[in-house]
């Protein structure tokens, strides 16, 4: 790939995703696949100002080998250095960029039982951290390829060329060619169309239904408002945008309204593993049934991780007629599939999604609605003859999708 563009992806990355101001400390957390561009990034934020950059490596099969061999015990201890490394992010406010190019497979071969076990010994010592940054700090998710990632989409294609044609579709897909920056001005703009006329509505729940058989029905907070784009970091009001690429416009769902079948329309990369040809069915907000081809205990586990993993933490709206949908790839990586098709999320709801959410605590938000659980994970639902009614408290029908898009 042309150095010339990959400098504009990291110019965009950091200064439009990241947003990296004059003395903050940032970390960024990478696989192997691309360390030139890493080091790009890294110059990028020292260039906006940055004190101090951290590169956190990851490398998947010593991952695996660590879940494999390592006892439950080791796996789930919260060390005295990630104690100390999240005091110092609480501290900072660090800002958080994750490099992703994992491979959607990688971790095929673990003890899910065991992950899943980790990660809930582990999170009571996180929560804390975690609600004391929540949306404090600047954080941004973009992709570059790794090997078995493009390989996985590719399969026909020689590695070399997999990898050079994945970041075609990257770059065109997070808008870099041409004027990044005022790309994003302008993409941002028109989300925020679609966010005021949706919230003009106030509505009370929104209908789904579609051919493959999803008939499902949830509720919408009182208090939430839909959000794309974006965002602003509360206390110090840096203008971020945590994902590129996005698409999408969203919002937190009530916790305890949701009835009926959503049929997901992609398969579901978690925990290095893909859920294929899946449903769930709900039943007064929570996930009562799930059924999935492939991996379906993984799907009954995820939803059973917390009490809140079986409710819904939010609810997205992408027209099926997005730039990332008519790539036409399926690019097993939520980051990339959750931004081509309307989706749902099982657990943690956002906080920042409530009106005036800054006066309100953590467990304010959690009594008024918003989900709480340790896992927020993103799962695909819309179809090319998706219809979406917005009904508010006082009856009134709007058509919002009509055949897979907008329809206001
Ligand atoms: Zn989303």
């Amino acid at each position: 790939m042309q150095k010339e563009r990959l400098q504009k992806y990291a110019e965009l990355i950091i200064k439009c995703g990241l947003s990296v101001q004059k003395g903050q400390e940032v970390i960024i957390r990478c696989g192997l696949d691309q360390p030139d561009f890493v080091a790009m990034c890294v110059e990028e934020c020292y260039k906006r100002g940055a004190e101090r950059v951290k590169v956190e490596w990851s490398y998947m099969p010593v991952t695996k080998l660590n879940y494999n061999y390592r006892s439950l015990e080791t796996l789930s201890e919260f060390t005295a250095v990630e104690k100390a490394e999240w005091e110092r992010k609480v501290e900072k406010l660090s800002c958080l960029l994750w490099l992703d190019s994992d491979d959607p497979d990688g971790l095929n071969g673990t003890d899910s039982e065991k992950i899943s076990k980790a990660n809930q010994a582990r999170f009571p010592f996180i929560k804390p951290y975690r609600d004391a940054v929540e949306n404090k700090y600047q954080w941004c998710i973009a992709a570059v390829p790794g090997k078995e990632w493009a390989k996985k989409i590719y399969p026909d294609l020689e590695t070399e060329q997999a990898v050079e044609k994945l970041w075609e579709d990257i770059l065109l897909c997070s808008r870099v060619d041409g004027d990044p920056i005022k790309a994003w001005e302008k993409h941002n703009e028109n989300l925020a169309k679609h966010c005021a006329v949706l919230n003009g509505y106030k509505f009370a729940k929104l209908e789904y239904k579609s051919e493959n058989g999803t008939d499902f029905t949830v509720g919408l907070n009182p208090k939430g408002i839909f959000m794309g784009g974006g965002e602003n970091a509360l206390g110090s009001n840096i203008y971020y945008n945590p994902n590129i690429p996005s698409e999408e416009v969203f919002t937190t769902p009530m916790r305890g309204i949701a009835d009926g079948k959503v049929v997901a329309t992609k398969p579901l990369s978690y925990q290095g593993k893909l859920i294929e040809n899946f449903w769930i069915r709900f039943e007064n907000g929570k996930a009562v049934e799930v059924y999935a081809e492939k991996n379906q205990e993984l799907l009954e586990k995820m939803v059973s991780m917390d009490e809140g993993a079986a409710y819904l933490g939010e609810v997205a709206l992408i027209g099926y007629n997005s730039p990332i949908n008519n790539t036409g790839i399926l690019f097993y990586n939520t980051l990339f599939d959750e931004n081509a098709s309307c989706h749902l999320a099982l657990g943690r709801g956002f906080n920042n999604c409530l009106e005036n959410y800054e006066n309100y605590s953590v467990e304010e938000c959690e009594k008024l609605g918003v989900n709480s659980s340790m896992i927020h994970v993103d799962f695909m639902i819309g179809s090319a003859d998706m219809d979406i009614v917005g009904v508010t408290a006082d009856g009134k029908r709007v058509q919002i999708f009509k055949n897979g898009n907008w329809a206001i």
